[in-house]
C-alpha cells in the first residue's frame, strides 16, 4: 500500500512540476525591497551619474558609481563560489558624435555573467542603466539623482543577481548596468556589438528602465500595472521575409513580441496579482531605451517599465515651480513596486534559462484544408513540444496543446486562415522555450 502511495506521490509531483516550478515562487519571495532601497539610495548618493561626469572622485560621478556596481557584483560572486564573471565592457565615444557628447568619453558598462551549465553560449539578459541626467542633457555637474530613471532598473538587476546566483541554470544569465543611455543609447550599442563579436547567442534582453513609480501624471495610482514594450518585427528582416509576411502573416509576431508574450505568460502564471500590459510598439511615443540597440542588431529585446509615468520627475533639475516639486528624487520611488518588477524579471530569467533551446525551424501547412499541419526541427534537451495558437486579433497565445516528443502534428478541425500558430520546446523540468512563429511554409 505504501508503495502505491509513494508512486502516486511521484506521479502527482511530476504532474504539478510540469505545470509550475516551485523554485520560481521562492525566487519571488527572496527579492528584497529593502536591499533595492539601499542600492537606489547608494546610487543617488553619487550626486550625478551623468555619462560625462567625473570619473576620478571616490564619492561623486559615474566613475564612483560604476566601481561600486562592479564591487557589488563581485561581492555577490564571492557568495556563490565565484559564479559570476564580472567585467567592464567599454567604448570610446568621441566629442561631437552627437550634440549630447560634448567631450570625449569612455562609455563603460558593468557586466556580470552567470554561466549556464548546459548552454553556456546562450544568454538571457537583464539590464538597467547606470547614467542619469537633469533638464539639460549636456549638464554633467548638477545633481542628477536619477532615483527612478534609472537607479531603480540598475538596483533591480543587482538584486536579481543576488537572488538567482543561489541557483544553477542551463543557459547563461547576464546582469548588466549600461551607460550612455541618456546621451544616445551608447552602452546598449556597445554591448550588442560586443555580443556579436563574441558570437553570443542572445535569447533576449529584458531592459528595465524606470520600474519604481506608481503614481502617474494621468492621476492613476497602481502598484500592479506595468508595461512590456516590444517592436512588431525586427528591423533586420530581409525583403524576402517582408514579402512573405504579406501572404503568410507575422506582422505582430516578431521575436521581440514573442519574448514580450513569454514575460506576460510567466507573470500571469506565477504572479497573478500583477497586471502586465503588452504595448505593441518599440518604446514610448518618440522616446528611446536600451533594448533598441539590441533590436537593431537583430536580437529579441523588450522594455519593462512602470505603467503610469510622472514627467515632472524625469530628466528635471531639482526645483520648486508653481507648487510642483520637480526632480527624480528618492522619495518618489516605491520600493515594494520595484521589488515586484524585479521579481517579474527574475522569474523570467530563471524560466528562460531553464528551458531547452527553441526549435530552429517551424514549418506550417494546410492551405485549403480543414486542418493545420505543423512540422519543426527538434531541439537538443527538449522532451516534448507544445503547439500554441490564437485568434488573429488576440494579443496572447490563448490555446495550446502539448504533443510530446515528436516533430510534426496536425490540428484537426482548425482552419489555418483564422488563427496564428507557434511552437515551443518543453524540457523535462517543465520549462518552455520562447514560442517560435512559423518561418517556413510547406504544401502537400
Ligand atoms: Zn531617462
Amino acid at each position: 500500500m505504501k508503495k502505491y502511495a509513494t508512486l502516486l506521490l511521484i506521479l502527482l509531483s511530476t504532474l504539478t512540476y510540469s505545470q509550475s516550478d516551485s523554485r520560481l515562487y521562492d525566487i519571488i519571495d527572496n527579492v528584497s525591497s529593502k536591499r533595492i532601497k539601499n542600492d537606489v539610495t547608494t546610487l543617488t548618493n553619487f550626486g550625478t551619474r551623468h555619462t560625462l561626469s567625473d570619473t576620478t572622485s571616490a564619492t561623486r560621478g559615474i566613475g564612483a558609481a560604476r566601481r561600486w556596481i562592479k564591487s557589488e557584483f563581485e561581492k555577490i560572486s564571492e557568495g556563490c563560489n565565484n559564479c559570476l564573471e564580472v567585467f567592464y565592457q567599454k567604448d570610446l565615444i568621441k566629442e561631437g558624435e552627437n550634440d549630447r557628447i560634448v567631450h570625449d568619453v569612455w562609455v563603460v558598462n558593468v557586466v556580470a555573467i552567470q554561466r549556464g551549465t548546459k548552454y553556456p553560449n546562450k544568454f538571457i539578459i537583464m539590464s538597467g542603466d547606470i547614467d542619469s541626467r537633469v533638464s539639460d542633457p549636456t549638464d554633467f555637474t548638477s545633481d542628477a539623482p536619477g532615483a527612478n530613471d534609472n537607479a531603480s532598473g540598475m538596483a533591480g538587476a543587482i538584486e536579481a543577481a543576488r537572488v538567482l546566483s543561489k541557483y544553477n541554470f542551463e543557459s547563461s544569465i547576464i546582469y548588466v548596468g549600461l551607460s550612455g543611455e541618456e546621451q544616445g543609447l551608447f552602452g546598449g550599442k556597445g554591448l550588442a556589438a560586443y555580443a556579436k563579436q563574441q558570437g553570443w547567442e542572445i535569447l533576449g534582453i529584458l531592459n528595465n528602465d524606470m520600474i519604481g513609480n506608481i503614481s502617474g501624471v494621468d492621476g492613476v495610482v497602481s502598484n500592479r500595472d506595468f508595461r512590456i514594450f516590444s517592436e512588431p518585427v525586427p528591423p533586420t528582416e530581409t525583403e524576402q521575409q517582408r514579402k512573405a509576411r504579406r501572404f503568410y502573416g507575422g506582422e505582430v509576431d516578431g521575436i521581440s513580441r514573442q519574448l514580450a508574450r513569454y514575460v506576460y505568460k510567466t507573470t500571469k502564471m506565477y504572479m497573478p496579482e500583477m497586471n502586465p500590459i503588452l504595448i505593441y510598439r518599440l518604446d514610448r511615443f518618440g522616446r528611446g531605451g536600451h533594448h533598441r540597440p539590441f533590436n537593431d542588431a537583430g536580437f529579441a529585446g523588450i522594455r519593462i517599465m512602470e505603467a503610469h509615468e510622472n514627467y515632472t520627475q524625469q530628466h528635471q533639475d531639482i526645483r520648486m515651480e508653481n507648487g510642483i516639486a520637480y526632480g527624480d528624487v528618492l522619495e518618489h520611488v516605491n520600493f515594494e513596486y520595484a521589488k515586484k518588477l524585479t521579481a517579474v524579471n527574475a522569474i523570467n530569467l530563471a524560466s528562460i534559462a531553464s528551458a531547452p533551446p527553441a526549435p530552429e525551424e517551424v514549418q506550417i501547412g494546410g492551405i485549403v484544408q480543414a486542418s493545420v499541419k505543423l512540422k519543426w526541427s527538434k531541439s537538443e534537451g527538449a522532451t516534448g513540444y507544445k503547439i500554441y495558437w490564437r485568434d488573429t486579433t488576440s494579443p496572447t497565445w490563448d490555446h495550446s496543446r502539448y504533443v510530446g516528443d515528436i516533430n510534426s502534428f496536425t490540428l484537426d478541425g482548425i482552419v489555418i486562415d483564422n488563427s496564428f500558430f507557434g511552437v515551443a520546446a518543453v524540457g523535462a523540468n517543465g520549462h518552455e522555450s520562447i514560442i517560435v512563429f512559423p518561418n517556413r511554409v510547406f504544401r502537400e
